[in-house]
């Protein structure tokens, strides 16, 4: 049995030559170089055996998605990645486990040039707690705050694929093989949108990313700028799987689903072309879904009349954003 400081040796210390990494794991504390005129943005997220996955999910899908969950505030901030630690409890030491979750971990830390820089490892029930680190340009930030009424509202990719994985998960849909397949990558390997955030630092007003569902998510951006959206229905750009079941469970699981991990933000209706320019140059799909109004609270529009019919949780959720 491996001791602690054996495992972070083998499975979790790296080469951190990263630029701006002064000192990676093994003291008591890592450092970063600060670049003059930069902030630097902080974020954690904790992922919970039982309430945020199921204890026996693979461990790969589970690394990248710790790391790609707490990467994707990061680029609703537009922020640039500078690193992150990791504070993982395990019940055991089971190595083949600790590999596949590092495998995962470390292959999207690479992607993003993200290194690990330290953490804590302890024996307890599995949790795991990342927190990022990243820098931006002071003033160039969509907060959820910046909304202004005119703005348009879009949203990367497509939502509800992974709530429908979920769905296939608990036995509440049923996913032939080939859907269950492709639902289970929408789940458990999301992609932060950490570029196309950080392009979006000139142009986005307000920015937020989409892990609770879009009602409830846009709703944190309407509340913060005291101001309401219109949103039509025909223009949410649903999951492949989704767009073949019912139109009211598409847009349930699209409004209602969470852990979706896109990006949902605001920019001036003038900017609209240079949105779609830049996400034509990442080849990422973005839809222009509705507007900010004056009026506060979400109304939700189809065939240019207002919808109150959708399924009760979903209502429930328009209501109190
Ligand atoms: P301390 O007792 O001073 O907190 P530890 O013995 O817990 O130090 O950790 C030793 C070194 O290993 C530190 O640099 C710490 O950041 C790093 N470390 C511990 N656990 C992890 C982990 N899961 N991932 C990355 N680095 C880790
Ligand atoms: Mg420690």
């Amino acid at each position: 049995m491996l001791s602690e400081f054996e495992l972070i040796e083998r499975y979790f210390s790296r080469m951190n030559d990263k630029q701006g990494v002064a000192l990676g794991i093994g003291d008591d504390c890592a450092l970063l170089d600060l670049q003059p005129g930069k902030q630097l943005a902080v974020s954690s997220d904790m992922l919970v055996a039982g309430r945020h996955f199921l204890p026996d999910t693979d461990p790969v899908g589970l690394g990248h998605k710790a790391l790609a969950v707490n990467l994707s505030d990061l680029a609703a901030m537009s922020a640039r990645p500078l690193g992150f630690t990791l504070a993982i409890a395990l019940p055991s030491i089971e190595e083949s486990w600790i590999a596949g979750f590092t495998e995962g971990l470390f292959a999207l830390a690479d992607r993003y040039a993200c290194p690990l820089i330290g953490g804590d490892t302890t024996r307890g029930p599995l949790n795991l707690c990342i927190t990022v680190f990243g820098e931006v340009r002071p003033g160039h930030v969509p907060l959820r705050s910046g909304a202004q009424v005119g703005d348009d509202i879009w949203i990367t990719g497509s939502l509800g694929d992974a709530r429908l994985a979920l769905a296939g998960l608990l036995g509440e849909q049923t996913l032939d093989a080939d859907e269950a397949l492709t639902a289970q990558m929408r789940l458990y390997r999301p992609q932060p949108r950490v570029e196309f955030g950080m392009a979006l630092a000139p142009i986005a007003r307000a920015a937020i990313d989409i892990s609770d569902g879009l009602a409830g998510d846009l709703g944190h951006i309407l509340k913060a700028s005291q101001v309401g959206a219109t949103l039509q229905l025909d223009a949410l750009p649903l999951g492949p799987m989704l767009a073949r079941r019912t139109q009211d469970l598409g847009w349930q699981y699209a409004l209602t689903g969470g852990d979706d991990y896109e990006l949902c933000f605001t920019t001036r209706p003038h900017d609209a072309e240079t949105v779609r320019a830049l996400a034509a140059s990442m080849q990422l799909p973005v839809t222009r879904i509705g507007h900010i109004t004056s009026a506060p609270g979400l109304r939700l529009m189809h065939d240019n009349e207002e919808v109150h019919t959708l399924s009760r949780q979903a209502y429930d959720h328009f209501r109190q954003p």
